[in-house]
């Protein structure tokens, strides 16, 4: 399979009157061609500030990318100049957010705003970029797009505005595809048709999805790959029926067990009793440690080595690891 990105050690941090905080922690992922690789965690784990690094889009000051690449079509994300990140973004990689509204600007119309994007990176005539708005409305399901072309954003359902906001993201043809809780703001019927749609589009253009959610269901729904973080790192990643049959990481487990028909029903990640660590003084050791069930002495002190458990399957926990359970034989 063709590689279309590559993240490798990233760290991010944040500088705050507290300190500073260590939102990422040395995540890696790869993204393959026409595949959605789903980002999964609680709230504050990392994975909109890792979604938002690919884009260069963290607020430097206070944030900065400490460490780390991001490889795209042989470049360093991480490097590149924001003249060329300009080019990139949006051309190349774009990105959609939660709430359609913040995206599209209430004084223009639905027309102007996907022709902008066009006329912006491609440099082509007002003509070709309205056939080219035309194409796409259709593609997102938009019925009637030439009438619908003139109009407003709040002429337009929120289901509706999510659809823009897609074929405004796709209209340059980027290969990679950020959504940021793409349907948590859609009643859930739309949201089963936005999720479709995702799927839909990615058969007739190839391109890459991200997708970060809290939302299991969305992920039972979508994601070829899943990645799972915790605390500023990813402690399990695998394909979807790894993550959600063959489940190792404890953290993971937790969050599959508080949804109770997961391939049936829209869940919520509920919490797991505790919550997570600091990340002003990130632990050591395993940064679960204080919830997890399972802990033992090592899990405190050294975090858990890397254990690769089939070709796609990899998770950080010292329960899968031979030498922490020699360790444990031994101490008993
Ligand atoms: Fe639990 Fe230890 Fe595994 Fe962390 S490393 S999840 S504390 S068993
Ligand atoms: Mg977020």
């Amino acid at each position: 399979m063709e590689k279309v990105l590559e993240v490798k050690d990233l760290h991010v941090a944040f500088n705050t009157y507290g300190g500073t905080v260590k939102a990422v922690r040395g995540v890696s992922f790869d993204l393959y061609k026409g595949e959605t690789l789903a980002i999964v965690g609680e709230s504050g784990c990392g994975k909109s500030v890792t979604s938002q690094s690919i884009m260069r889009l963290i607020p430097d000051p206070p944030g900065k990318i400490t460490k780390g690449s991001i490889r795209f079509k042989d470049k360093d994300l991480v490097k590149v100049s924001e003249k060329e990140m300009r080019s990139i973004r949006g051309a190349d990689i774009s990105m959609i957010f939660q709430d359609p509204m913040t995206a599209l600007n209430p004084t223009l119309t639905i027309g102007e705003q996907i022709m902008e994007g066009i006329i912006q990176h491609e440099g082509i005539s007002r003509e070709n970029a309205r056939k080219k708005a035309l194409e796409m409305l259709s593609l997102v399901g938009i019925p009637s797009p030439e009438s619908r072309l003139k109009q407003y954003p709040h002429q337009f359902s929120g289901g509706m505005r999510q659809r823009i906001v897609i074929a405004m993201a796709l209209v340059c043809e980027p290969e990679v595809l950020i959504a940021d809780e793409p349907t948590t703001a859609l009643d859930v019927t739309i949201q089963a048709q936005i999720l479709d749609l995702f799927r839909d589009i990615q058969k007739k253009t190839g391109v890459s999805i991200i997708l970060i959610t809290h939302d299991l269901g969305v992920v039972a729904q979508v994601a070829d790959r899943i990645v799972v973080m915790y605390a500023g790192k990813i402690v399990e990643t695998g394909t979807r029926r790894d993550i959600f049959y063959k489940p190792e990481h404890p953290y993971t487990k937790g969050l599959l067990n508080s949804v109770p028909r997961l391939d049936v029903e829209k869940g919520e990640l509920i919490p797991i009793d505790g919550s997570p660590p600091d990340l002003f003084l990130p632990p050591l050791g395993c940064a679960f440690v204080s919830r997890c069930p399972y802990a033992m002495e090592i899990c405190d002190r050294v975090y858990p080595l890397n254990t690769k458990l089939t070709k796609d399957h990899q998770v950080d926990c010292w329960l899968q690891d031979e030498r922490a359970k020699k360790m444990l034989a031994m101490n008993t």
